[in-house]
């Protein structure tokens, strides 16, 4: 067992129940509290109501992969905390477009401030994240010299790697299958480390590869299939319940998680005039509503379905605080 740090305090891993390991509650811009974009009693009005119809469908915990630069909101969580039963563990680390900021930071200085946020708290209050997040996508193709996207990208993952190991926390990649980086994200964890269970490379239902999916899984990370978006047609949906039974009938359930990767609240996408996307308090349902009984209609038993929804989840976070102790 392993201890999880939520928002409103530290929970048991046996305990995290059905999770969703791949969601947002806000999401937008670092600052757009600032600009008029948030609206701390509207959204958690609408993340109470999105997370209460989760729980209705069996969802005790969700993780939230907003960090700082995508909008994360200490003051939303300090509220959540109290008047939302479910689990919300929050991340620090950093989204796509390494701030440049960063460009002059070193290894050490970028784990020690995410460490902060760990151990300390974020944005000034007590509240910890729980969990580390970082985001490979097309800025990861340029490649030119030490101040380049692929340079920084791949410092951000060593730090990441270094602030996983210290804290004992999960580490959750946003990464672009089309350009295939998964597996080179793992190689600088192993490098650094890191046992590659506690590490959850995402977005890989985005694939039309279920080897390449299932191989990743084989090394021993965690695939999270986490964009089951209820915006997508009905194919496509299906195609990604398939693979998810691809990788269920390749003996990987325990390594794989579920999740939307929707917001209950975000400015990105929003109307043509700005501002935030139209209210859709069942943002966290689809998983449970559709996903699980095409599975369970097509092969895949509940012991699957709890391996996949619970078990990876537990696992991840008890190989994460392993490495700590280790
Ligand atoms: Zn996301």
């Amino acid at each position: 067992m392993a201890t999880v740090q939520t928002i409103a305090g530290p929970v048991d891993s046996a305990a995290l129940g059905r999770t969703l390991a791949h969601e947002h509650i806000c999401s937008g811009m670092a600052g757009m509290e600032r600009v008029g974009m948030f609206d701390v009693d509207d959204v958690t009005r609408r993340a109470v109501a999105a997370l209460a119809n989760a729980k209705d469908v069996g969802i005790q915990t969700v993780i939230d992969c907003s960090p700082l630069d995508l909008g994360r909101q200490a003051t939303l969580f300090e509220r959540l905390a109290r008047e939302s039963s479910s689990n919300i563990i929050a991340c620090t680390g950093v989204y796509r477009y390494v701030p440049s900021s960063y460009a002059g930071w070193n290894v050490d200085t970028l784990a020690e401030y995410w460490l902060r946020d760990l151990r300390s708290g974020m944005e000034g209050t007590n509240i910890r994240a729980g969990v580390l997040k970082i985001a490979w996508d097309y800025e990861y193709r340029v490649d030119d010299g030490p101040s380049a996207p692929r340079a920084q990208l791949e410092k951000c993952a060593r730090a990441a790697a270094l602030a996983a190991k210290t804290a004992g926390v999960p580490i959750l990649v946003h990464h672009r299958c089309e350009d295939r980086t998964g597996h080179r994200v793992l190689d600088i964890f192993e490098e650094e480390g890191v046992d590659l269970r506690a590490v959850t490379v995402g977005h890989c239902n985005d694939s039309l590869d279920p080897d390449y999916v299932i191989g990743l899984a084989r090394r021993g990370a965690t695939v999270g299939l986490d964009r089951f978006n209820p915006n997508r047609s009905q194919a496509e949906l299906e195609r990604r319940a398939q693979l998810a039974l691809d990788v269920i009938k390749a003996g990987y359930a325990s390594h794989m998680t579920l999740s939307h990767d929707r917001a209950a609240f975000s400015i990105n996408g929003g109307p043509p005039e700005g501002g935030p996307r139209p209210e859709d308090a069942n943002c966290y349902v689809r998983v449970s509503q559709m996903e699980i009984p095409w599975l369970l209609a097509h092969g895949a038993t509940e012991a699957d379905i709890q391996a996949t929804l619970v078990g990876s989840v537990r696992a991840m976070f008890e190989s994460a605080s392993a490495m700590k102790r280790g």
